[in-house]
């Protein structure tokens, strides 16, 4: 059964109510970041092109149907095609965040970086929150290949990370891509406090037994 409209309203002001949370915490600037919602009858919520998440009306939230049609409130982000590669490989997923959030977005840029896993598994939280981060290669905003190479990880991974440009992170419900959007931001900031230092992380032992108490994320 579809959502009624008064669901969908209450899904409208919580994307306005994180992202202004978002916003506030300085972990997206400007008009940079979007969120989106799974709708059940397949459409979807989406933060419009050009807003400011710390701004949002929720009446003006974008509405779109199945195919992935405007029907209500203004034009979606311009980034609405990350959000739909990583939806069609991942049914369990309900919600979505990407930011340019400065931590994540520095660690895109170090020249070293693991791209199979970009951060190592610092902490237990990390590793059942956000896993395994790939890091998906530089393309050109709006250039639709980068749809295709973020489709070809999301089967896996919940959360990857764009070259020179930002983490895009999917959870069951908005909450909890917003959690797993904040632990990979602050364990990004660990990772380059960290830099230079040797530091001890998770042993391979330490993440399995996790893996296997709480399943992958
Ligand atoms: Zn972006």
């Amino acid at each position: 059964m579809s959502q009624s409209l008064h669901d969908i309203n209450v899904l409208r002001e919580q994307i306005a109510t994180y992202g202004k949370s978002l916003f506030d915490r300085g972990l997206t600037m400007g008009s940079s970041g979007n969120i989106s919602q799974r709708l059940d009858d397949g459409g979807w919520l989406m933060t419009p092109t050009n807003a400011c998440l710390g701004r949002l009306d929720p009446a003006r939230i974008s509405r779109l149907d199945a195919q992935g049609v405007l029907i209500d409130g203004d034009a979606p982000t311009k980034e609405h095609f990350l959000h739909r590669a990583m939806y069609d490989e991942r049914p369990q997923s309900g919600a979505i965040v990407h930011l340019h959030s400065t931590h994540s977005v520095a660690v895109s840029c170090l020249p070293d970086v693991n791209p199979c896993e970009c951060i190592p598994p610092l902490t237990a939280y990390y590793v059942m929150r956000v896993g395994k981060l790939p890091l998906v290669p530089y393309y050109m905003p709006g250039d639709p290949a980068l749809g295709d190479a973020v489709r070809g990880l999301a089967g896996k991974h919940c959360a990857v990370l764009l070259a020179n440009h930002g983490p895009v992170v999917a959870g069951k419900t908005l909450e909890a891509a917003v959690y797993a959007t904040e632990e990979l931001e602050e364990t990004a900031k660990l990772f380059l406090l960290l830099q230079g230092k040797n530091p001890r992380g998770m042993t391979p032992g330490q993440v399995a037994e996790l893996e296997a108490r709480f399943g992958r994320p």
